[in-house]
């Protein structure tokens, strides 16, 4: 729950300057090799990374992120052995939302990506919008589903629904008021997501009687 919440809440978006004409980031990734570190008063490199040589020269990556028209940019730098190459099917991020029960569900990173228990594919979970947006943000989730597995190992689906600071389900960015377990299908979890309204005081929240257990 954390993870998926993670995933998608606590990033912020790289911002543009103010009245930005044209918002465009161009990225691109360099590594030079065998670059001398910097020694700070006369101290060789020491750090407690396992498998660090703490040699003198290492590689180094960065990242130059640029916009033309605002002029903003940034450069991130770090250990080359430190970046981490993978896809945006091992993040769950950047994967199209399916649509089920009329809402939309962005993926969660696959718990067991590239273990092969036939499983490994499928996401952790799903953050639930009531229409598709650009950015999944605390403004726009009304819900969440995970995949559960029942006493004789049939699939179930719980769902939590009706986002509020003080709720009593789940921990992280954020909490939720209702929750239902042991929903047969994914289908199911987001009608019932669907059916909980959101709590903004416009009267859409509705009683969870089409629950399907
Ligand atoms: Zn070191
Ligand atoms: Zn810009």
């Amino acid at each position: 729950m954390t993870q998926l919440l993670n995933t998608y809440l606590a990033w912020e978006e790289l911002a543009h300057a103010p009245q930005c004409a044209d918002p465009r980031w161009v990225v691109d990734i360099r590594t030079e090799h065998s670059v001398y570190r910097s020694i700070t008063h006369g101290t060789p490199h020491t750090c407690p990374t396992p498998g660090c040589d703490h040699a003198d020269r290492h590689d180094v990556t960065s990242v130059r992120i640029i916009c033309s028209s605002c002029g903003r940019a940034r450069i991130i730098s770090g250990d080359a052995d430190a970046v981490r190459t993978t896809s945006t099917k091992a993040l769950g991020y950047g994967q199209p939302p399916r649509k089920a029960g009329g809402l939309w569900l962005y993926p969660g990173a696959p718990l067991l990506f590239g273990w092969g228990h036939g499983e490994d594919e499928e996401p952790e979970g799903y953050l639930v919008t009531r229409t598709r947006v650009d950015r999944v943000t605390t403004d726009n989730v009304i819900g969440a589903i995970f995949k559960d597995r029942g006493p004789r190992r049939g699939v179930k689906w719980v769902a939590v629904a009706a986002p509020a600071p003080d709720g009593e389900y789940g921990y992280g960015l954020v909490r939720w008021s209702r929750k239902a377990e042991g929903l047969r299908s994914f289908t199911a979890a987001a009608k019932w997501i669907s059916a909980q309204g959101k709590d903004t005081g416009n009267g859409e929240s509705t009683p969870a009687t089409g629950t399907e257990r």
